[in-house]
């Protein structure tokens, strides 16, 4: 199993365009940046799969070499055109949650001659039917929703289990999705030359939308080697679930947004702590880490508030 990290960062970015705090300003000075939170996985290094899809995608796979289209142009002019041209590594997209700083770099992907996509009901019907990134996406490409509920097996050899961690919704959805508009309107739209929606269309399981699949975790096991590793960038709060997750996985990629609780107002004097936001501080990762010392834990999804340096933070096209 291979991982690439093509962004590290929360969302904004490291530096934030429009931030001058202390690590914007040093990561400007030293050409030092982060995209934001994405990475490229692969059992077999040949079909490879995207977690999360961020603003700056585009950047983070011209800068990912295992990702590039292929074979090319051919030798015989007359095959130049055909359909090697677009031949990509690129198998489908996973997403642990409906943030912008998630989902938006989908758009980005419209090239694509098909794109799978692999979600929750929650995140689905958040990407239809309220910030609509699927129906518009479908307008420009062929795309296959598949719904992610417990597991899932990728081409090239990798098992995907899922955990809900959390049940914040993106703030585009927090107005729109009332209980009572779940219960009415809340199922995604589905045929027609709209997305085509796994075995969601049903509307199963969006039920539990009032509370909802709003952030994953990933446990990505390789069938063959059975190294695993929990991808988790996302993380609110390290529950008894979670800890079974992790158990016995070679490595975990965690939630490096804030190092402390009280980080972002000392950085920029707003209020909220790391945990209200939905980030569980590294300082206290590390303390519940320590509990399984045969797993190597590393930070990604930084914010730019965040100064953390050291051989547990990955930076952008690390290879794990
Ligand atoms: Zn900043």
């Amino acid at each position: 199993m291979r991982i690439r990290v093509l962004g590290s960062a929360a969302g904004g970015g490291v530096p934030q365009w429009n931030c001058a705090c202390r690590v914007c300003r040093q990561a400007r000075a030293e050409g030092n940046f982060r995209l934001q939170d994405t990475a490229a996985v692969s059992g077999d290094g040949t079909a490879w799969y995207l977690i999360n899809a961020a603003p700056d995608v585009r950047a983070g796979i011209l800068d990912t070499p295992e990702l590039a289209p292929g074979p090319g142009l051919r030798d015989t002019p007359e095959l130049a055109s055909g359909p090697g041209l677009r031949d990509t590594p690129l198998r489908g997209v996973l997403l642990t949650t409906a943030e912008l700083d998630h989902t938006l770099g989908l758009l980005s992907l419209r090239e694509a001659i098909r794109l799978r996509i692999y979600a929750t009901a929650t995140v689905t019907m958040a990407l239809t039917s309220v910030f609509p990134v699927f129906p518009t996406l479908a307008q420009y490409t062929g795309i296959d929703v598949h719904e992610v509920s417990d597991g899932i097996a990728l081409d090239g050899g990798l098992d995907v289990q899922r955990l809900t961690v959390g049940t914040k919704r993106p703030r585009y959805a927090r107005a729109d999705l009332s209980e009572e508009g779940l219960a009415e309107g809340g199922s995604p739209k589905v045929g027609g030359s709209g997305p085509k929606v796994g075995e969601s269309g049903d509307g199963r399981g969006l039920g539990s939308c009032g509370r909802g699949d709003w952030v994953s975790a990933l446990r990505l096991t390789d069938r063959a080697t059975k190294k695993s590793l929990v991808y988790a960038t996302c993380l609110p709060e390290w529950t008894e679930d979670f800890d079974a997750f992790v158990d016995g996985a070679d490595e975990v990629l965690l939630d490096g947004t804030f190092g402390t609780e009280d980080e972002l107002t000392l950085m920029t004097g707003r209020p909220g702590t790391a945990r209200s936001m939905g980030h569980l501080p590294m300082s206290v990762s590390r303390e519940h880490a320590g509990r399984h010392p045969g797993t190597r834990f590393r930070f990604s999804h930084l914010n730019n508030t965040n100064p953390a340096v050291g051989d547990d933070i990955v930076a952008d096209g690390d290879l794990l």
